[in-house]
């Protein structure tokens, strides 16, 4: 199976992620989790993606299109793209390089978004909780870990981030729409599980 996983920022493409990967053994490709290795690397592809997380942009099409590109070349198998694509041009490459099977759309009300990511705390070993769950833990429940929070998990860039979404990123529901690879899953107020289980029925659906 190969996999994009859309929806706005916050709305738990992450967390599902990381759950998706284990159950059905796919490879996890994530553009957002390859930029911030490349920026702790002190790379010239993190200096320059830096630069636009942190004002909450896009990083320009071009180099996101060649990592994710460089990434599909060492997987064989199925996997899941996390963030890519985010732009019709992004969507138009990939169709180039890639055959994609389906396009899950993680669709959460616009007013829990941004309270999630504000108040979200990520560990390196990909997990990720909201403040109101920890009950003052601060350590990652998986592995142990600290847990922090992201540089551009706050109020002024993620205002950004949602407005790119819908300028750049929105349109491609619309896209996938029409090559008939959409499925929705729409979700408000339920728990990662309950969300996870929405998914799984859907993947196992098309599995079959
Ligand atoms: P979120 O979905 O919570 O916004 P990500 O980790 O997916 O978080 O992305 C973080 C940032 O990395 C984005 O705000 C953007 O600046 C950059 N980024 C990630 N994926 C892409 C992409 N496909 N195209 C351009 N920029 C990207
Ligand atoms: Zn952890």
């Amino acid at each position: 199976m190969k996999i994009i996983l859309l929806g706005a920022p916050g709305a738990g493409k992450g967390t599902q992620a990381v759950r998706i990967q284990e159950k059905f053994q796919l490879k996890h490709i994530s553009t957002g989790d390859m930029f911030r290795a490349n920026i702790k690397e002190g790379t010239e592809i993190g200096k320059l993606a830096k630069s636009y997380i942190d004002a909450g942009k896009l990083v320009p099409d071009d180099v996101t299109c060649e990592i994710v590109k460089q990434s599909l070349e060492k997987v064989n198998g199925g996997y899941l793209l996390d963030g890519f694509p985010r732009t019709l041009f992004q969507a138009e490459e990939l169709d180039k390089f890639a055959e994609i099977d389906l396009c899950l759309n993680i669709d959460v009300d616009t007013s829990l978004l941004l309270d999630r990511i504000c108040g979200r705390r990520v560990c390196a070993c990909g997990a990720s909780y909201h403040v109101s769950t920890l009950g003052g833990k601060t350590t990652c429940e998986k592995c142990g870990k600290p847990l922090y929070q992201r540089d551009d998990d706050n109020p002024e860039t993620v205002k950004a981030r949602l407005a790119t979404y819908e300028k750049q990123t929105a349109p491609l529901v619309d896209y996938y729409g029409k090559q008939g690879k959409l499925v929705t899953v729409k979700c408000g107020t339920e728990t990662p599980d309950e969300v996870f289980e929405k998914v799984c029925a859907v993947l196992e659906n098309f599995n079959k």
